[in-house]
């Protein structure tokens, strides 16, 4: 197909329903209950090609917490994490991926309309493809510019902020919209009470004084996994890690250093926030340290807890 978006060309096959399928024939109904509602929950992961090949990082976090997801939506996914993985990992082999992005997604396919989906039934897909960074080469050296976004996050009292629900992401996507259409690369969203969530797709990070600090899960953020690697490794490095922060949004702008942390934005640093200048502008020292580091583990495919071989 000719008028495929660029970063699909060369997909052959899709998982859908327990079986591969032509990178054509993965379609569905244009009465699919998520389509209307969002009733669906997926996952964002990243392979890496590694010393010790091709290998899932933190895979068995990121089926937990596709599983909870569901859970919160009453979505029964109708196969088991083992079977999820396999299908992963051949579909992986199959596409001859080295290194990628994995999107598992789970939803209430075609049934009756009306809110209560329970007469729908679940559908699940996995797609595999080539994908470099997130934000583009250069935001991982440079850094990028990104402005507080005038949309709130959602509350975690209104919808969960720890269950990777697609309807949400419409907040996600007018702060990238907004961002995007102002001249910044990406957006920061303050919560509810106006302290600093997160970024649309990414946790945040703080450097102040030799220490890092990242927003607590209590501020209406999605639990990232690469947040919880981060804390970690930043950990084992000798940092004292504040990992339940709360942020202000004066606090983003005297930071000596801010960076995101995603699947798809690995680790990102922030040169400026709504034009003030973070630091030197530039990535900064313990950015660096941090992501190298972080590029050093997905290089290496170690510890072995954090990669499953494909
Ligand atoms: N926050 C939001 C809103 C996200 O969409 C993502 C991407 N999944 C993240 C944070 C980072 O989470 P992870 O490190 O698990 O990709």
């Amino acid at each position: 197909m000719s008028d495929r978006p660029e970063m699909f060309e060369g997909v052959e096959e899709i998982w859908m329903d327990g079986e591969f399928v032509d990178f054509d024939d993965a379609q569905i109904h244009v009465l699919t209950h998520a389509l209307h509602y969002g009733t669906g929950v997926f996952e964002g992961v990243r392979c890496y090609d590694t010393d010790q090949g091709t290998a899932i990082f933190r895979w068995e976090e990121h089926l937990d917490r596709l599983f909870n997801s569901a859970e919160v939506y009453d979505i029964d996914i109708p196969y088991t994490k083992a079977e999820l993985d396999e299908a992963t990992r051949e579909l992986i082999d199959r596409e001859g991926l080295d290194s990628g992005y994995i999107r598992p997604i789970a939803f209430y396919g075609y049934g009756p309309l009306g809110l209560n989906p329970k007469e729908s039934p679940v559908q699940v897909a996995l797609a595999v493809w080539p994908w470099g960074a997130y934000l583009g080469d250069e935001a991982l050296e440079e850094g990028v510019d990104v402005a507080v976004s005038s949309w709130r996050k959602y509350s975690s009292s209104q919808i969960p902020t720890n269950a990777k629900t697609t309807g949400t992401y419409v907040n996600s996507v007018l702060a990238s919209l907004e961002a995007k259409g102002n001249g910044y690369e990406e957006a920061i969203v303050l919560n509810k009470e106006g302290n600093v969530a997160e970024g649309p797709g990414e946790n945040l990070f703080m450097v102040r004084d030799g220490e890092v600090y990242t927003t607590g899960l209590a501020e209406s953020i999605l639990d990232g996994i690469t947040r919880r690697t981060v804390i970690e490794l930043a950990a084992e490095m000798g940092y004292t890690v504040h990992d339940d922060a709360t942020i202000s949004r004066g606090e983003l702008y005297t930071a000596d250093e801010l960076f995101f942390s995603g699947t798809a934005a690995e680790i990102t640093p922030i040169r400026s926030v709504d034009d003030n200048e973070i630091g030197a502008g530039t990535k900064g020292p313990v950015t660096d340290e941090i992501q190298a580091r972080f590029f050093e583990v997905v290089e290496d495919g170690q510890p072995d807890e954090w990669f499953t071989p494909v």
